[in-house]
């Protein structure tokens, strides 16, 4: 039996990593908020690697910690070994990457949801999205508790219509056993959103004490660590190790024997998984030549003995992958605590969403994470984080936050999925930010914070804390373009030894830094006044003076996107009238509705002759309004 539940201002369907970030950020903002979930005890759950950060990933929880999201912070309260990957590479591509205590990141993430103010957390399914004069109107819950909302953000993960697949073992259900959202689904499409089927894995779990550690390689932390938020002020500690080892022959003859059995070879999956999360059968068929396969055998958590065995997802039957994990160095005798799955789940075409991430068709309804067609809690995080602030500012009647691909990570993550959609799970890469140089992921508080203020979840000290250290970045790049060293014989025999030239004459300590065999530290005994400056300054320092001219060419292109972005299309352009369209990019442009005239040309299937035809299409349309008016 329904019933008359109140009201708030903003629903939050889901407590994942989306819907987390959604409900704080709105709740933060002032709006009275209401954050459902199917099981309150997988708040912030982790149902496969536990694990922040990775490639593109860690930027992208930077950059959310930049705007004043929470996901960083928890991870710095709860990471229990922390790598900075790519470290031999250029900056752009450094990417942290932290190993988290499963349990204690939900616990730290359920609590700071139950202590915020604005903000009511329930366990309830949300089986039904109302809406009146196509806007949302309210959210009733499975026991017929019904809200009215002035917005809704639906942060539903993997759950809906969620379907585990084991070998040929089929079990209506969310991840770690938790119970699927069946209803939702079907009202979703009742209400015209276009809902694809996705599919992701997970590999099995294992118990500690069956594992031979002998026949592994260590995989120890880093030395000098590096936190996620930059409010972290206590730096956190390596708690745990990583292991190394390796699929072989035997394991893959296995593999290939039981293809038959896979599920996704089978035709029995009907999602499209994600290309860079492949399961130990997609890549042992794909890479047949590869003699081996690398596996991280990682811990999930400190209170626990259970491992996580990163790259060894599958769906193959439970027996076979027994057979194949015993065939692996130190894991002959392990016992599986938790099979590897499949699990297949609905979620909408991001293109029906605006860069808000609120849905083109229902005013008030937002999309947020892996429900928008990504992978990954960093990707839904930050998502969550646009759609519940999006929420918050309509309400408020405020100009949204819209973050472009020239802003860094989030920009483009979202650029991606509402402008050109996915046929599979999004994942981040830094391959996939034409502008890396510039969002790396070190100087993302420079680049976003003072967004973060606008909206109010930024306290101006932490702002005014950002603007002082570039001041001091530029205090120190100047000082060091102004201190000039004679030649000298210690200075010499210090840059023989790296390798580099010695001077005839008198050379900047700046000159000097901008040599790649040159770092800040080498200079310490030539500049004796040098001033006592934090790492995270003496970083920029060297980055500003090592690559000033990669940076100087991206802020150029970066002007060049913005004129075409600043070339805003007509809401109601009727893209049929168009003369010179392809009917491609007539029926694309029609879907997508794209804001401007980048975002235009971005769309897959839309060429610079369509956008060349839709520039004179919009001034000849521009000169008869003139000439109307
Ligand atoms: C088996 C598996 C393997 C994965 N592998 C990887 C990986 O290797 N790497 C990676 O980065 N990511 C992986 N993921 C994806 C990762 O879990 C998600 O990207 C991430 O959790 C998405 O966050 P989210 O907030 O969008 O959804 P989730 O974290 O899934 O949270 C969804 C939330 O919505 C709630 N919910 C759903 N429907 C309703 C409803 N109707 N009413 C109320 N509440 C509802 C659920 O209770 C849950 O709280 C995997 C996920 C699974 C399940």
């Amino acid at each position: 039996m329904n019933y008359d539940a109140g009201k708030c201002d903003i629903a939050v369907i889901g407590a994942g990593h989306a819907g987390i970030e959604a409900a704080l950020a709105a709740a933060r903002m002032g709006l009275d908020t209401v954050i459902f979930t199917i099981n309150l005890d997988t708040c912030g759950n982790m149902p496969c690697n536990p694990a922040i950060g990775g490639t593109g990933k860690g930027h992208l929880v930077r950059e959310l910690d930049a705007l004043g999201g929470e996901m960083g912070v928890a991870a710095d309260k709860s990471c229990i070994q922390y790598r900075m990957l790519n470290r031999g590479k250029g900056p752009a591509v450094h990417s942290l990457r932290a190993q988290a205590d499963r349990r204690k990141y939900q616990g730290i993430m359920k609590h700071t949801l139950e202590l915020q103010n604005n903000l009511r957390v329930k366990q309830a399914e949300i089986v039904e999205i109302g809406v009146e004069d196509g806007a949302v109107s309210f959210v009733r819950t499975h026991t017929g508790a019904t809200y009215s909302c002035k917005a809704a953000v639906i942060c539903t993960g993997t759950y809906l219509k969620g379907r585990v697949i084991i070998g040929d073992v089929l079990i209506q259900s969310g991840p770690d056993g938790v119970a699927a959202s069946v209803p939702l689904s079907a009202c979703l499409e009742k209400l015209g959103l276009s809902i694809r089927r996705f599919k992701t894995g997970t590999p099995p779990r294992i118990n500690r004490k069956t594992v031979d550690f002998s026949k592994m390689e260590i995989q120890p932390g880093d030395e000098h660590i590096v936190p996620f938020s930059f409010r972290t002020t206590e730096i956190p500690q390596n708690r745990a190790d990583c292991y190394l080892t390796y699929t072989n022959e035997r394991t893959h003859e296995i593999i290939r024997a039981n293809l038959h059995r896979s599920p996704l070879y089978s035709g029995v999956i009907e999602g499209v998984g994600p290309r860079y999360c492949p399961s130990i059968e997609d890549k042992v068929v794909r890479f047949a030549d590869k003699p081996r396969h690398q596996l991280f055998v990682e811990p999930m958590g400190l209170d626990t003995e259970e491992l996580y065995i990163q790259g060894f997802s599958s769906s193959l039957p439970e027996e076979v992958q027994l057979e194949m994990l015993h065939t692996l160095p130190g894991l002959e005798r392990a016992e599986m605590t938790r099979p590897a799955y499949a699990i297949e789940y609905d979620c909408v075409d991001p293109t029906e969403l605006y860069a808000t991430l609120e849905t083109k068709k229902i005013s008030g309804l937002y999309g947020a994470g892996q429900f928008n067609g990504s992978s990954g809690y960093e990707e839904a995080a930050a998502q969550g984080f646009i759609a519940g602030v999006n929420a918050a500012l309509k309400i408020k009647g405020e100009e949204p936050l819209i973050l472009k691909r020239s802003d860094g990570y989030i920009g483009t993550l979202i650029d991606d999925l509402v402008t050109k959609g996915t046929n599979e799970p999004y994942r981040m890469m830094t391959s996939r930010s034409e502008y890396r140089l510039l969002h790396r992921q070190d100087n993302a508080d420079i680049r976003l914070s003072h967004l973060g203020l606008r909206i109010g979840l930024v306290p101006e000290g932490q702002h005014a804390a950002v603007l002082e250290k570039y001041a001091a970045v530029d205090r120190e790049t100047q000082r060091l373009e102004s201190t000039f060293l004679p030649p000298s014989d210690e200075l010499c025999e210090m840059l023989i030894k790296k390798e580099t030239a010695a001077p005839i004459s008198g050379i900047s300590l700046a000159t000097l830094l901008r040599r790649p065999q040159i770092e800040y530290a080498d200079l310490t005994p030539f500049d004796s006044n040098r001033p006592e400056l934090p790492a995270a300054v003496t970083e920029q320092v060297e980055i500003k003076l090592k690559y000033a001219g990669y940076i100087d060419r991206q802020l150029r292109q970066v002007k060049e996107f913005g004129k075409m972005e600043g070339r805003k299309l007509p809401k109601d352009i009727d893209y049929d009238a168009v003369i010179g369209l392809r009917l491609e990019a007539r029926q694309k442009l029609s879907k997508i509705r794209p804001e401007n005239f980048g975002q235009a040309s971005r769309i897959s299937g839309v060429s610079p002759a369509d956008v060349a035809a839709l520039m004179v299409f919009v001034e000849n349309r521009g000169e008869k309004e003139a000439v109307r008016e």
